[in-house]
């Protein structure tokens, strides 16, 4: 078979593997060789579905003697199969490289023959790569479940990233769906690959020049809507391994179906790339603002909300903590703010022991007041609206998200400025209602409809009547003032009160 014949099977094949960013390698380059992986990293490009993917990410085979029921390689589909030699793999690599093509190398494999020949033959690939090319580019090899030990060890002193992707976010379906698979094989090299990073740190104090291995960290990939696991259970699972596996990074990959099985979702429905997103949004949460995936979801209410940020729906749910006095909060506190990260927090904080914050010099922080304005005061004052309304700011929120989400993020008059339109006080009743200053004398139905087409500019309106999900967010009845947010479940504690990281490392459906 032709090379580049084979290059286009195994990039094809190689396309549902997300976890591919290059960050954390600090590897330069050295006198006589070729590459610098700190200093330009791995090139990316944008998948049609909006997926991240270096130029150079290849499989070493896709004949795989696996049947896993989801994969496009499984031994059971009749797809076209190449395997590289190593040598064809760091050469070709070598010259892409020099052609300017890439930058490095994202390298995975089906399990040819046996995991151990497989790792074997891609150690044996990086060798050549390292050794005989002088490759010092950045390189993120996948650890093969069920490989010899020793061939993961060799691999990571030549890799800068090293992951293993459970997929299956519980055991339960890994057994249905990769039943070759096994918790422990997945899980003894990212133990190993930890231990080897943290002794390579011990060694690294005594003596300068001790051997690298894997500088970048390690990852893993969780297939999102393959299976039946919640977002809880999946954030849950992404906890543990930040904490006990000190993961760089976890991804998600939405599940796209290319079989059909019945234990599978039918082939044909888009990705749940919204799921996704929200997925990585919450996990931003878990590793840098010092959220508990236990705060964030529950049992009541185990999913993300698609139409709403984790943040702000955490913050909507907990409103016994708002709106918070910028001038007066800890940093802890300022964390949680919607609209306020860790650079406004800090800077925040500094800027107080000039004077008092007020909303102009709060901008100034790099805080995003367009979320951040419902949930705070400056000095007494509230920016939000009349008053601290979860409900209504849900309703708004929601609103704007779906705008964005549908492109209509150029709306010249938004709902925000309805809100801040000079109503008479009425009765709460709906959330059409609440939206609009409670003046309208129908909360649902044609009266809510009727009146909201003469207070609404008619171009905002022929808009809302294309984007269905928009109009019911806003027709929406809400539940009486006293009852609890929107989001579903009950008010959660104050975050301070909450357990912190560090807790049982152990998930449902996945001990780890
Ligand atoms: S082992 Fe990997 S390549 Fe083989 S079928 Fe399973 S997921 Fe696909």
């Amino acid at each position: 078979m032709q090379l580049s014949e084979k290059l286009s099977i195994l990039a094809e094949s190689a396309k549902y593997d997300v976890s591919c960013s290059s960050s954390g390698s600090r590897r330069k380059n050295t006198p006589g060789g070729i590459g610098n992986a700190a200093a330009a990293g791995i090139c990316h490009s944008w998948s049609d579905d909006g997926r991240c993917i270096s130029l150079l990410k290849i499989l070493m085979t896709n004949d795989c003697l696996y049947d896993c029921a989801y994969c496009v390689n499984r031994r059971s589909n009749d797809i076209p199969r190449a395997s590289f030699t190593p040598r064809e793999l760091a050469d070709l690599t070598i010259a892409f490289y020099l052609r300017n093509y890439i930058e490095g190398l994202f390298l995975s494999a089906a399990i040819r023959h046996s995991p151990d020949k497989t790792m074997e033959d891609m150690v044996e690939m990086l060798r050549l790569l390292r050794e005989e090319h002088r490759f010092n580019g950045y390189i993120h090899v996948k650890a093969i479940p069920g490989a010899d030990p020793l061939l993961i060890a060799q691999a990571g002193r030549l890799a800068d990233r090293m992951s293993v992707n459970i997929e299956l976010p519980s055991e339960r379906s890994l057994h249905l769906l990769a039943p070759q698979k096994k918790r422990e094989s997945i899980l003894l090299p990212m133990n190993q690959i930890r231990q080897g990073i943290l002794q390579r740190r011990e060694e690294k104090r005594q003596h300068r020049k001790a051997p690298v291995f894997v500088p970048a960290g390690q990852s893993t990939q969780l297939m999102i809507g393959a299976s039946p696991e919640t977002d809880r259970q999946i954030l849950r699972l992404s906890q543990g391994l930040y904490q006990k596996f000190h993961m760089k990074r976890v991804y998600y990959s939405a599940y796209m179906a290319v079989n059909t099985s019945s234990l599978l979702p039918v082939p044909g429905g888009p990705p749940p790339t919204l799921r996704e997103h929200r997925l990585y949004q919450a996990d931003w949460l878990l590793r840098f603002y010092h959220f508990d995936a236990e705060e964030l979801l529950h049992d009541e209410a185990p999913q993300l909300d698609l139409l709403l940020d984790p943040k702000c729906m955490w913050a909507l749910r907990n409103p016994e903590i708002f709106p918070v006095e910028i001038n007066r909060a800890d940093y802890q506190i300022l964390l949680r703010i919607p609209g306020i990260g860790p650079t406004s927090a800090r800077r925040i904080i500094s800027s107080r022991r000039y004077g008092p914050l007020t909303y102009d010099t709060l901008k100034r922080t790099g805080a995003v007041l367009k979320r951040a304005r419902y949930f705070i005061t400056c000095q007494g004052k509230y920016a939000g609206g009349r008053d601290f309304n979860p409900r209504r700011i849900h309703s708004l929120l929601t609103a704007e998200e779906t705008f964005a989400q549908q492109g209509y993020q150029g709306i010249q008059l938004s709902m925000e400025d309805l809100l801040h339109q000079e109503t008479p006080a009425a009765p709460f009743s709906g959330g059409l209602k609440d939206l609009l200053g409670g003046t309208i004398t129908g909360s649902t139905g044609e009266n809510a409809r009727r009146s909201t087409e003469e207070k609404l500019p008619s171009v905002i309106l022929s808009r809302f009547h294309d984007i269905p999900s928009v109009t019911s967010a806003i027709m929406s009845p809400l539940p009486a003032t006293d009852s609890p947010p929107p989001a579903s479940g009950p008010a959660l504690k104050s975050p301070l009160l909450l357990p912190t990281k560090g807790g049982a490392l152990s998930h449902e459906g996945f001990s780890l």
